[in-house]
């Protein structure tokens, strides 16, 4: 399959000029008729493709190499799409989508008949999210108000933070790749399941608990989000696979600051005398004193921000740059940093020296 890619330039997203009016309106035709399109949205890049077409889910899952019992996203545009692919909308629902949408916030609600099971990797539940990125909304609207859309990686592998790690991914394999700027915030969506008395966090992410709990009183964490608990299932699918992995081997290190840059230091000088390339991830204050081959910069403790927006790109890099042994320092775990923390584990296989 040739991959099509339509370039927005900076600029152009928000004032939607005619012709990126045209190019929309030509890819949400590629999704009504089954095709898949990659588009940016202020999380991540995502895989789209019509959530209320079984064939498209399946289309989705084969390009990513997805296992099929792992849900996807459905993303709207409107209020009033919600109601037509859920049973029915709670109260507290409806706050959190009047605060936090369109945001990085997926909830999770029973789902309607319109809705396949294949988008949903079977379950009876929908994650359902309206993306805050204007090419994002009018690719929704275009398509006709339902996109399924994971992130726009190989399964595995770190979620796109940028057109060219979509194309590293998906050329080839999916119609239409829109490249364009986006990506602000570089963490997936928070994800918090809705169908019980109390939200549940599913997956951490920008909106945290606190924010959560600011609108809609009690929220809970679910307990295997930060521990490596093989025997007991995570209540979203997609928390089980090891997942945002870079090629080589990472690892994080906690204690204080001198015994974690001299740890990591002599780790890198074992690995360099047998001849390994290291990594490391920093923050800013610290970044100087390491001796590895690569070294990434992600800004100060006190700001995940930073660390959360660069996160998979660091990743990326690294495998672009065949480091074999990477060390992160350990990010705080309130509020961005839980999320931030959630992904770096992951993408160390909860691997963590303590110093
Ligand atoms: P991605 O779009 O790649 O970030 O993956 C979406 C993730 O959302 C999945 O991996 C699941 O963990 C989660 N998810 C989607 N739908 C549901 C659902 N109905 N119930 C629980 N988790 C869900
Ligand atoms: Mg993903």
């Amino acid at each position: 399959m040739e991959t099509e890619i339509i370039k927005i330039e900076a600029g152009q997203a928000d004032r939607q000029t005619a012709e990126t009016a045209k190019r929309l309106q030509y890819a949400g035709k590629v999704i009504r008729q089954g095709g898949l399109v990659a588009f940016p949205t202020e999380t991540v890049y995502g895989l789209g493709g019509d959530a209320l077409n079984p064939q498209s889910a399946k289309k989705i899952y084969a390009a990513k190499g997805r296992p099929s019992d792992n849900p996807l996203i459905v993303h709207i545009a409107e209020m009033a799409a919600l109601d037509k692919i859920v049973e029915n909308v709670p109260e507290y629902a409806k706050r959190l989508a009047a605060a936090f949408w369109p945001g990085p916030l997926t909830i999770i609600l029973k789902k309607s008949d319109i809705v396949p099971k294949q988008t949903t990797g079977g379950l009876e539940t929908v994650a359902v999210r309206m993306p805050n990125h204007p090419l994002a909304l009018e690719l929704i609207r275009e398509a006709g108000g339902y996109i399924a859309a994971p992130s726009a990686n190989l399964s595995g592998k770190p979620s796109p933070t940028a057109a060219k790690y979509v194309m590293q991914d998906m050329l080839g394999r999916i119609d239409v790749i829109i490249a364009a700027d986006g990506t602000a915030i570089g963490l997936e969506s928070t994800i918090v399941d809705l169908t019980g008395k109390v939200p549940i966090i599913l997956r951490p992410g920008y909106i945290t608990q606190e924010m959560i709990a600011s609108v809609v009183g009690e929220t809970n964490m679910d307990s295997t989000i930060f521990h490596n608990q093989s025997n007991k299932a995570p209540k979203a699918p997609g928390m089980k696979y090891r997942h945002y992995a870079p090629k080589g081997q990472l690892v994080i290190v906690e204690g204080t600051p001198d015994h974690v840059i001299n740890y990591i230091n002599s780790q890198i000088q074992q690995h360099h005398q047998k001849g390994e390339k290291t990594g490391v991830i920093a923050t800013e204050k610290w970044a100087a004193h390491y001796n590895a081959d690569s070294i990434k910069n992600a800004g100060s403790k006190e700001e995940p921000q930073t660390a959360a927006r660069k996160l998979y790109t660091f990743l990326r890099e690294f495998d672009d740059e065949n480091i074999e042994y990477m060390y992160a320092e350990s990010f705080g775990d309130t509020g961005l940093g839980q999320a931030l923390m959630n992904r770096l584990l992951k993408a160390a296989g909860h691997k963590v020296v303590k110093v």
